[in-house]
């Protein structure tokens, strides 16, 4: 079946699927993006990404060229035309194409909207039983990561030798403390009990996963800190895991070679992640 892309205003095959050499998103970076998963033909925690795409954008002074309700009919339409049933949409907005490159904001010039979906069986995957290995990398971002800025070219590398190196993440560090992993945010459970993920602030994206999983676990009377943490603590901890809207809860059982724990996924993990995948079919929309 022929894949379906959106661009401005059209549902398109992917390959006609254009913008213009001059869009400020190819020429300087200059857009925000947000990945929604999708289970069961639904968005997950579809309201949080909006949210912060709400928050980034504003942050840049960007206006949206749609409101967010027409950007959420847009997002079901997508996964309507690929019949999409597990997976993600993607959706990326710029500044626009102007007609020169120019660094300060064009006048006049209306934003770019794209989305496209994948397929990926997030609840299935097999890493979410085996768990997956991660290589820790400098942080070399800028200082707004709060911003879902398109601007992943550290990432790109981080996760290339991530990949290279045969892991599943590579997490970033500055001043010896995990900020997040180059896609995901970073959690470890301490050996009392402690759940511990890094606080909010511009160091890190504030990322919904996180933020729906600490609440799940708040509500369930687990001790949750939001706090720094050193890959030294990773090693000593009972538990380590990510989370993000592509793989929800994943059970981290390597760090730089090193095992955490026995090596294999922890009975906090599984939970939190079986907690995360009911709350998201729950209030799957
Ligand atoms: N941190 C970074 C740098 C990310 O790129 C992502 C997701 O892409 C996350 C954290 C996780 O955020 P979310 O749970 O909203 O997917």
């Amino acid at each position: 079946m022929e894949q379906i892309a959106y661009v401005n205003g059209s549902f398109v095959p992917l390959a006609d699927a254009k913008v213009s050499i001059l869009d400020r998103g190819f020429l300087f970076a200059d857009g925000i993006y947000e990945v929604a998963a999708v289970l069961d033909g639904k968005l997950i925690d579809n309201a949080s990404h909006l949210a912060r795409l709400e928050r980034s954008v504003g942050e840049i002074s960007l206006a949206l060229p749609e409101s967010l309700p027409r950007i959420q009919e847009i997002q079901q339409e997508l996964v309507r035309r690929n019949s999409l049933v597990n997976g993600m949409v993607y959706l990326e907005v710029t500044r626009g194409a102007d007609t020169g490159r120019d660094f300060a904001f064009p006048t006049g010039v209306k934003p770019t909207l794209v989305m496209f979906t994948s397929v990926k069986d997030i609840v299935n995957a097999p890493s979410a039983r085996t768990g997956i290995g991660v290589i820790t990398v400098p942080d070399l971002r800028w200082a707004r990561r709060d911003i879902k800025s398109v601007a992943l070219l550290a990432q790109v590398l981080a996760k290339q030798a991530a990949a290279a190196a045969g892991a599943g993440e590579a997490w970033m560090i500055e001043d010896g403390k995990v900020t997040e992993g180059g896609s995901s945010s970073c959690f470890i459970l301490t050996q009392d009990d402690v759940i511990v993920t890094r606080q909010n602030g511009s160091a890190i994206l504030p990322g919904c996963t996180r933020k729906a999983v600490v609440a799940l676990a708040e509500e369930r009377q687990l001790r949750v800190e939001e706090r720094a943490f050193s890959v030294e603590e990773a090693l000593a901890a009972k538990e380590a895991f990510i989370t993000s809207a592509t793989v929800f809860v994943q059970a981290v059982v390597s760090i730089d070679g090193k095992p955490v724990a026995d090596g294999k996924p922890g009975p906090m993990t599984s939970r939190l992640r079986e907690i995360y995948v009911d709350f998201a079919r729950a209030t799957a929309v």
